[in-house]
C-alpha cells in the first residue's frame, strides 16, 4: 500500500523555486493498478521519484505499508526499497551486458549466490517471454522485448510494489498491448501493486482500476477507472476520456437533426443498464417517437458503458414520463442544448 499525504514537492533552481507539486493525497491499495495521467509537466515523474525514494517531499508524508519513509535509517530504506521494482520509457538496460546479466542486476547488487542468481533469471526471462535472448544484447532486441527485459530486471527482487513510468509511451500500438497484458498478468498472479504514469487514457482504460488526474501539481480528480469515465467532472479529465470514448455525433447527422423537431438527450448506460432492453420498453410504453443520432460501446473493467444521443419527439408530458423511467433504470440522462 502506497499512501501520499499532504505532499508539496519545491525545486529551487537558479534562484527560482518551482511548485512541482501542491498538496497531494492519494492512497494505493494492495492488488491495485493505479494510473497518474496528465499532460507534460502536471507533476507525474516528481510524484512517481517520490514514491521510489528518488526525490524528498518538501511537505507531507510518504508511507509504504503503513510505515513512513522519513523515519527510515539508511538500512531500512535500502531493505524498503528492494520492495519497489520501476520500468522506464527508455528502459534503461545496460547496452553492453546481455540480457541474462541486465536482469541479474539488483540479484549480483545483493550479492546472492551465482546459482540462485542462474535460477531466478531463468524464470524470470521465461515469465516475460524471452528465455530463448539470454545471450543476446539490448541493441538486439526490438522495444517491446527491451521492456520485456526491464520488467523481468524489475521483478527480480520480488517487489511488492512496480512502478511504471510511461513505460508503453516509446513503443507501437501492438506492443503497448501485449506489455499492458503482461503488466495485468504480473498484478494477477504475484499480486504485485502497480502504479503507472501516463499521458494515455487508452493506458488507464486497458488495466488500471483505479486513477488520478493530475494538472499543475494538483490532482483534479481521482476515483475508480469506471467512475471517472462514467462521469468525468473536470474539463481536463473529459477531454483525456474523449481521447478513448468517442461521443461526438457526426457533422452530417448533426445537421440533419437540426432540421427535426424534438428535444435532444445525451444517456449514459452502465452495467446492469447498458443490457437491459431499454430502448425497447422507452418506445413501446410510452408514446415517443425516438431518434437515436449517435451510440457506442466501451468496456472498462469488465463493465459495459453505453452512450447514447437520442432526440425525443412526443407530447410533453410523455417525454417527461420517458425521462422518469430512464432514471429510474439507472441511466445517466443530460439534455444537450447544441449538437
Ligand atoms: P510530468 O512528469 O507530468 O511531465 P514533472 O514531474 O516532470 O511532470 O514536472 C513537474 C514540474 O516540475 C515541471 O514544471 C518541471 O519543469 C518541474 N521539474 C521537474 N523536475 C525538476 C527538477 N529536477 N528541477 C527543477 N524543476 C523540475
Amino acid at each position: 500500500m502506497i499512501e501520499l499525504k499532504d505532499i508539496y514537492k519545491t525545486y529551487h533552481r537558479k534562484g527560482i523555486s518551482n511548485d512541482a507539486l501542491k498538496g497531494i493525497n492519494v492512497t494505493v491499495e494492495k492488488g491495485d493498478i493505479f494510473g497518474v495521467i496528465g499532460y507534460s509537466g502536471a507533476g507525474k515523474s516528481t510524484l512517481i521519484r517520490l514514491v521510489n525514494f528518488l526525490e524528498k517531499p518538501t511537505k507531507g508524508e510518504v508511507l509504504i505499508n503503513g510505515e513512513s519513509l522519513a523515519s527510515y535509517s539508511e538500512k531500512q530504506l535500502r531493505a524498503t526499497k528492494k520492495q519497489i521494482g520501476m520500468i522506464f520509457q527508455h528502459f534503461n538496460l545496460l547496452e553492453s551486458k546481455k540480457v541474462f546479466d541486465n536482469v541479474a542486476i539488483p540479484l549480483v547488487l545483493q550479492r546472492k549466490k551465482k546459482q540462485e542468481i542462474k535460477e531466478r533469471v531463468e524464470e524470470l526471462l521465461q515469465f516475460v517471454g524471452l528465455s530463448d535472448k539470454a545471450n543476446s544484447y539490448p541493441s538486439e532486441l526490438s522495444g517491446g522485448q527491451k521492456q520485456r527485459v526491464g520488467i523481468a530486471r524489475a521483478l527480480a527482487s520480488n517487489p511488492s510494489i512496480l512502478l511504471c513510468d510511461e513505460a508503453t509511451s516509446a513503443l507501437d500500438p501492438q506492443t503497448t498491448q501485449s506489455i499492458l497484458q503482461l503488466l495485468k498478468k504480473i498484478n494477477a498472479e504475484y499480486n504485485i501493486t502497480i502504479m503507472i504514469i501516463t499521458h494515455e487514457m487508452a493506458v488507464i482504460q486497458e488495466i488500471c482500476n483505479k486513477v488520478a488526474v493530475m494538472e499543475q501539481g494538483k490532482i483534479i480528480e481521482q476515483g475508480s477507472v469506471l467512475d471517472v469515465f462514467g462521469k468525468p467532472q473536470h474539463p481536463t479529465t473529459q477531454n483525456f476520456v474523449k481521447t478513448v470514448i468517442n461521443t461526438s455525433i457526426p457533422t452530417a447527422v448533426q445537421k440533419k437533426a437540426k432540421a427535426l423537431p424534438g428535444s435532444r438527450y445525451k444517456l449514459e448506460f452502465v452495467g446492469e443498464s447498458a443490457s437491459e432492453p431499454i430502448i425497447y420498453e422507452l418506445i413501446h410504453q410510452y408514446n415517443i417517437k425516438l431518434n437515436i443520432l449517435f451510440a457506442n460501446m466501451t468496456e472498462i473493467q469488465g463493465t459495459a458503458l453505453g452512450n447514447m444521443i437520442v432526440q425525443f419527439n412526443g407530447e410533453a408530458s410523455a417525454i417527461s414520463d420517458a425521462l422518469t423511467y430512464l432514471k429510474a433504470q439507472d441511466v445517466i440522462i443530460e439534455e444537450v442544448e447544441e449538437v
